[in-house]
């Protein structure tokens, strides 16, 4: 029963990792259980007024991994592809990521099943305040802080801490992050997920003995994490050959200038058709030749049809889940491709939520410069931990996140005992 609930081919992927990971630990076997399920999910209707005067009901999901550690921290995704086990395995990996990067937080992650992109700003307004209110016995700055993800930005987090702040009759910043500066927002968020995704990667092309210098990279995705990749790797002098979104992929051989192609697609919604380019099949992108590999958009988009044929050197995952299992084994046995697990590297954006958090208890605010140094630091001392751990304990880096992050979730577990 437990297994159907939560049936779904990403939240299998989540579990099959864990288990490999749990079985390296050699976990309890109840610690074990109490580890991988989460503690809870809630589903709910969401009626809206459509423009049109039609009413239409949405469905919304969020699943809190634990809050063994502290408030779960996770993002709310809009995509017609939600539903509960996609927001289950991501609430999974959200929970190893915040006990990786040692940020006091469990996993969270919720979802609305809908099209955002076929939505006026009013019908995504409406939708997103009854949401908040079918949520709010579940959620506070001190048990659930959601942030962006797919489909939602700021806009939508500022209307989640103004239904919040109706409800409760005090402005309480921290109940999200990724929040609009004049909201109590912190700088740096918005970039913190790409930029860290950039520096990582190119931190490991220094330590395979790479040069930036010439280097190029492959960018899957133009939104938030995608966009902002590229603008770091560009500003460190790489090259980003290839780029995509929804509506397919662009390439130029010399570089793609990246404030000229975020003008087109501010202008037009879309990279196809920037004038400094050539279209591509979006299919073979990923396969192209370039030093780094950067999937920023969708799950599950390097499988064993295509494992082989990666002609990157860095892999840095950006999106969450972009690899299956199956095709992290082709790359396991690969040793000409180092992977940045997305557990890590995408981490800039919960570590910056965190520090958002953090300013808005204190109701403090820090600079760009601090946010991002101390972004930075944790970033690279965490890569350093991984890197360290897979060598030792002949682990891949997903491997040796995932066990580190466990262990320690494991470990408060234990030292909590079990209620009553
Ligand atoms: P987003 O702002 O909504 O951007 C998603 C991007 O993916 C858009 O450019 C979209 O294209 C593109 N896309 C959608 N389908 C595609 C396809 N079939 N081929 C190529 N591109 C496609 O979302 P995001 O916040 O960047 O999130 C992207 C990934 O990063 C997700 O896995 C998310 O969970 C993960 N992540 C996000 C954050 C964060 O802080 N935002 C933090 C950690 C992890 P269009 O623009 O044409 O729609």
């Amino acid at each position: 029963m437990r297994e159907y609930l939560l049936q779904n081919p990403m939240f299998a992927m989540a579990v099959e990792q864990f288990d490999q990971v749990a079985d390296f630990l050699d976990l309890d076997e109840n610690l074990r259980n109490r580890c991988k399920w989460p503690k809870r999910w809630i589903s709910v209707t969401i009626p809206i007024r459509r423009d049109d005067g039609s009413t239409e009901v949405f469905f919304g999901h969020r699943v809190q991994h634990h809050l063994t550690r502290g408030p779960v921290k996770g993002g709310l995704r809009y995509h017609p592809s939600v539903n509960l086990g996609e927001v289950a395995a991501l609430a999974m990996w959200m929970n190893w990521k915040c006990a990786l990067m040692d940020l006091p937080f469990g996993g969270g992650k919720g979802g609305i099943t809908c099209d955002p992109t076929t939505m006026s700003p009013g019908e995504l307004e409406r939708l997103t305040r009854r949401f908040t209110m079918e949520m709010i016995p579940f959620i506070g700055p001190k048990v659930d802080v959601m942030a962006p993800d797919m489909g939602t930005n700021e806009q939508v987090m500022a209307w989640m801490t103004d239904t919040y702040a109706t409800h409760t009759g005090h402005m309480e910043p921290s109940i999200v992050t990724g929040k609009p500066l004049n909201l109590m927002g912190s700088c740096g968020r918005t970039r913190a997920t790409g930029h860290g995704v950039a520096f990582l990667a190119s931190n490991a092309l220094h330590r395979i003995g790479g040069s930036v210098d010439g280097s190029t990279a492959v960018v899957q995705g133009f939104g938030n994490v995608g966009s902002h990749a590229a603008q770091t790797l560009c500003s460190y002098g790489i090259k980003v050959t290839g780029i995509s979104d929804v509506g397919g992929a662009i390439w130029n051989d010399n570089g793609i200038d990246y404030f000229k192609l975020s003008k087109h697609v501010k202008k037009t919604g879309s990279v196809i058709g920037y004038s400094e380019s050539e279209e591509i099949d979006p299919d073979t992108l990923l396969t192209q030749p370039c030093d780094i590999l950067a999937p920023c958009a969708l799950d599950r988009v390097i499988t064993e049809k295509n494992a082989a044929d990666l002609k990157c050197r860095i892999l840095a995952e950006g999106a969450n889940g972009p690899t299956t299992p199956e095709a992290d084994k082709i790359l396991s046995e690969r040793d000409d491709i180092t992977i940045i697990p997305d557990v890590l590297c995408n981490a800039g954006g919960v570590t910056v939520s965190y520090f958002e958090w953090v300013q808005n208890i204190q109701r403090y605010r820090w600079t760009e410069r601090e946010v991002i140094t101390r972004l930075e630091t944790i970033l690279e001392e965490t890569q350093k931990k991984v890197d360290d751990y897979a060598t030792r304990n002949k682990l891949t880096s997903r491997q040796a996140a995932q066990a580190i992050a466990i262990h320690t979730v494991a470990g408060v577990k234990s030292s909590r005992g079990l209620f009553p």
